[in-house]
């Protein structure tokens, strides 16, 4: 069976760095069947066609034949909770299909415990739960492991394999950003002996997050952790004034990164406001938040 493979974001993006799990994992088991695998190309016609689409922004390519087995959060038709099936979610991710990624993806635990607002998460994966091990999510050409669990910590399982992750020589990222809350000092001590590939991230995208953020950074530091090291990503809903209240409680550790996200979920018709989108894309992404607060800031730009 031929099998032609369509990465949206790939499609979208002019410079796509992050490989599609989904779509590694199908191109493996195709391959286990022998069946020819390559990105999909319009002019060349396939028995069987998968197309992947992450983000609600990302736009849907109009000429995938009818027929194309569609999956991903960024189609709104498609159930949040759909799932590969076991044979298929089981494979060894095939990274040929980005040669440019030099890390190995995945998760060690799926889904969370909490049900924030704005986070699709609980209804696509469910409560957290044992996922894999880490052996068999890394790979052996690279000491980097990105790892994509949405609340590691809520899990003892996650918190061993983080553990059990010290001494192995290979270098993490949790680029979903942890749970401050979560971090006890044994947990702090964990982080503290783990290699990272770059910045332990955490959330803090409501004002009650603050206290225990300031809490884990502070436990962190005990541990030789600085400040330069931690990565927070800020939730910018449309209240403008409690992101800015968030971002200015947060510098007083010199030399922290803040990573804004504007609120955007098209299943439930919520779409940034121009002024949402200049506090991340230009007060945040452009480091301005370190010099000005968001007030002399607007007041500058006359917006
Ligand atoms: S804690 Fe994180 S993953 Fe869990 S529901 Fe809230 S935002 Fe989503």
């Amino acid at each position: 069976m031929t099998i032609g493979l369509h990465d949206a974001e790939k499609e979208h993006m002019k410079r796509k760095t992050f490989p599609n799990l989904a779509l590694m994992k199908l191109s493996a088991w195709h391959k286990s069947r022998k069946d020819p695998v390559e990105w999909w190309n319009p002019l060349v016609s396939y028995e069987r066609i998968y197309s992947s689409k992450v983000f609600d922004f990302t736009p849907e390519n109009p000429y995938l034949p009818a027929g194309t087995i569609r999956g991903g959060t960024g189609y709104p038709d498609i159930p949040l909770n759909s799932q590969l099936p076991p044979e298929i979610d089981r494979m060894f991710p095939d990274y040929t299909l980005y040669p440019a990624c030099d890390y190995a993806i995945g998760y060690l635990t799926r889904g969370c415990p909490n049900h924030c607002r704005w986070c699709i998460v609980p209804q696509k994966e469910g409560h957290v739960r044992p996922y894999r091990r880490w052996e068999e999510v890394v790979r052996q050409d690279t000491d980097k492991l990105v790892l994509m669990d949405n609340n590691i910590l809520a899990s003892d399982h996650g918190i061993r394999e983080l553990e059990r992750l010290i001494g192995s020589g290979y270098r993490i990222d949790l680029n979903q950003g942890m749970d401050a809350r979560l971090v006890t000092p044994e947990v702090a001590k964990i982080l503290s002996r783990l290699k990272w590939i770059r910045f332990l991230r955490f959330s803090c995208d409501q004002r009650s997050q603050i206290a225990p953020l300031c809490r884990a950074i502070d436990l962190l530091g005990k541990y030789g952790i600085k400040p330069y090291r931690i990565f927070v990503y800020l939730l910018v809903t449309k209240d403008l004034e409690d992101a800015s209240f968030r971002t200015e409680a947060l510098k007083i550790y010199r030399n922290i990164n803040l990573y804004a996200q504007a609120e955007r979920n098209d299943r439930m018709g919520i779409n940034p406001s121009s002024l949402q989108l200049e506090f991340q894309q230009r007060y945040i992404y452009s480091g301005c938040y370190r010099k000005e607060t968001w007030e002399q800031y607007r007041e500058r730009k006359s917006i």
